[in-house]
């Protein structure tokens, strides 16, 4: 199992060390784990950056990475807080710093975080939807050094009311849009297994977003499961690879060095 979605306490919202991270991980029997702690540049109305010192963040993922190295494989990745006019000073992050691996997620719209500012309130759910989406859209049109595209509809998460939610088939056509451009780039997207953590029914993203994934022609993706504390880690692995057997996948991917591997699935 490859769990590709894990924080620590160089995020801000997680409070476990990495070694506490690792010994989860090896307890949950996974065979790789990587680290994609969060740097979030520009957010909120106040224009916070929420980062870690990378020099920290590598010194210690060596030192987990040697001590366990018997038991479990362990990768330093990042999850970019992406926002169009931020792509310059990522790029520069990403060049300047040994990752193995990039996941790219959206949490905030022009500076408003989509959780804390209360991005959804006070809008038609659509209108949010679609809002949100071409957001998106920009966010993987203007950036190229990236691997995987973090839980797609995150957004989902944060209405008022799960009922009022509109029909996929609604918003399909922008979604398709993204989909199509991240197959181009030769990119993929993830199987993020928090949703459930959220209170929604489903994974992110949803199912019938897999579907048009594969459809289109999708390959790539990663599993992970969002951890921000060590039981979490691998959460609902094997089901979510039976769904992604399910839906047409036959292959994983892992990354080191910012390369990509396939796995079979099991
Ligand atoms: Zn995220
Ligand atoms: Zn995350």
């Amino acid at each position: 199992m490859y769990d590709f979605h894990v924080h620590s306490d160089f995020s801000m919202d997680c409070k476990y060390l990495m070694e506490e991270m690792v010994k989860g991980a090896i307890k949950n029997n996974m065979k790789s784990i990587c680290f994609t702690d969060h740097v979030d540049y520009d957010v909120t109305v106040n224009k916070i950056d929420i980062d870690f010192r990378t020099h920290d963040y590598f010194k210690k993922v060596k030192q987990v990475k040697y001590k366990y190295k018997d038991h479990i494989e362990i990768l330093a990745g990042v999850e970019i807080g992406m926002q169009p006019h931020l792509n310059k000073r990522y790029d520069k992050l990403i060049s300047n710093n040994p990752f193995d691996f990039v996941l790219m997620s959206i949490h905030s719209i022009e500076g408003k975080d989509i959780h804390f500012d209360k991005f959804t309130h006070n809008k038609k759910p659509i209108d949010a939807l679609i809002e949100y989406y071409e957001y998106l859209y920009q966010c993987v049109e203007s950036f190229d050094n990236f691997d995987i595209l973090g839980h797609i509809d995150y957004i989902d998460r944060y209405f008022e009311d799960d009922s009022s939610l509109p029909d996929f088939d609604e918003y399909e056509f922008i979604v398709r849009k993204i989909l199509n451009l991240i197959i181009e780039k030769g990119k993929g997207i993830e199987i993020n297994t928090a949703g459930k953590k959220y209170g929604l029914e489903y994974y992110h993203p949803k199912v019938e977003i897999l579907n048009l994934y594969k459809a289109l022609g999708g390959e790539i993706l990663t599993i992970g499961s969002d951890a921000h504390s060590p039981e979490f880690i691998g959460y609902d692995y094997k089901f979510a690879e039976k769904l992604l057997r399910d839906v047409g996948f036959k292959y994983i991917y892992i990354y080191k060095e910012r390369k990509k591997y396939p796995i079979h699935i099991a």
